[in-house]
């Protein structure tokens, strides 16, 4: 087509985009500078990041694709992405670890006149930047998670106000008032409208996904055993088994916590 341009090559598959998102990238980047111009004119950081940004987004869309497409379940209500909750970001959030891998850089982001692919220097600061305030901003997510909970493992119905039990909860719960929850009852959507106690699926889909991502690593990221095996285990066998049944099948073993706590810095 006249009107999209090649993000990336892999595996045969061509991504490519329109070229309206090349103006959504300009103005994300300027997004993310806001008003300090130097942020972006001076080292085009921002610009590097938003584009990173970008090929994450797109990359996570289409582990959902990927899902989809190449589900091998008879019946479409447990097929796909129609799987439960806190599996259903596994396909996706696993695509997104391929990102910032050197091997995966040195396929999209060159250098627009040498063709050299990023310095390891560069992707190290990345990397780096992207434990900042994750200790902050995953109690914020926790405490959001836990709150669903407590509303949802009520066993009665109650009269209460909700500012008084979240108070209480989170008092209880033993949160310093220097964090607060990510959301508060009052506009806290997840609680229903589908979610429903379900908030904590994207902590859950991480821990998932990080584990994955090992088996990857051991490998290398691009080995076609491993790929084939998370096809076959993951991938295609939606809705004749538990998922966890299906993790062990595809990592040989339960996901353990340590490369989602390792891969925000904690470990
Ligand atoms: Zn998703």
């Amino acid at each position: 087509m006249g009107t999209s341009l090649t993000l990336f090559k892999v595996f045969n598959i061509e991504v490519r985009v329109h070229w309206s998102f090349v103006l959504i990238l300009i103005y994300g980047a300027f997004a993310y500078a806001g008003s300090d111009s130097n942020v972006l004119f001076g080292s085009l950081y921002g610009v590097l990041v938003v584009l990173l940004v970008f090929v994450c987004v797109t990359l996570h869309e289409f582990g959902h694709a990927l899902h989809q497409l190449l589900s091998n379940s008879t019946y479409p209500s447990v097929s796909g992405t129609s799987v439960p909750r806190d599996f259903v970001e596994l396909p996706s959030q696993l695509m997104e670890h391929w990102v910032t891998e050197p091997e995966m850089l040195s396929i999209y982001a060159k250098h627009y006149k040498t063709g050299e692919p990023m310095p390891k220097e560069l992707i190290d600061k990345i990397k780096n930047s992207s434990f900042f305030n994750q200790g902050f901003s995953n109690v914020e997510i926790y405490a959001a998670s836990l709150l669903d909970m407590a509303y949802h493992t009520l066993e009665a119905p109650v009269k209460i106000d909700v500012q008084t039990f979240e108070k209480e909860y989170f008092t209880r719960l033993g949160l310093i008032p220097e964090i607060v929850s990510r959301y508060r009852s009052t506009y806290f959507t997840h609680i229903t409208g589908g979610y429903d106690s379900g908030y904590y699926s994207y902590t859950w889909a991480a821990v998932l996904d990080n584990d994955a991502f090992e088996a990857f690593k051991e490998k290398g990221i691009f080995d076609k055993g491993t790929a084939d095996s998370y096809r076959k285990n993951i991938l295609q066998e939606n809705g004749i088994m538990d998922p966890m049944q299906m993790y062990v099948n595809f990592r040989g073993h339960e996901p353990g916590i340590e490369p989602y706590l390792r891969n925000l810095g904690f470990l």
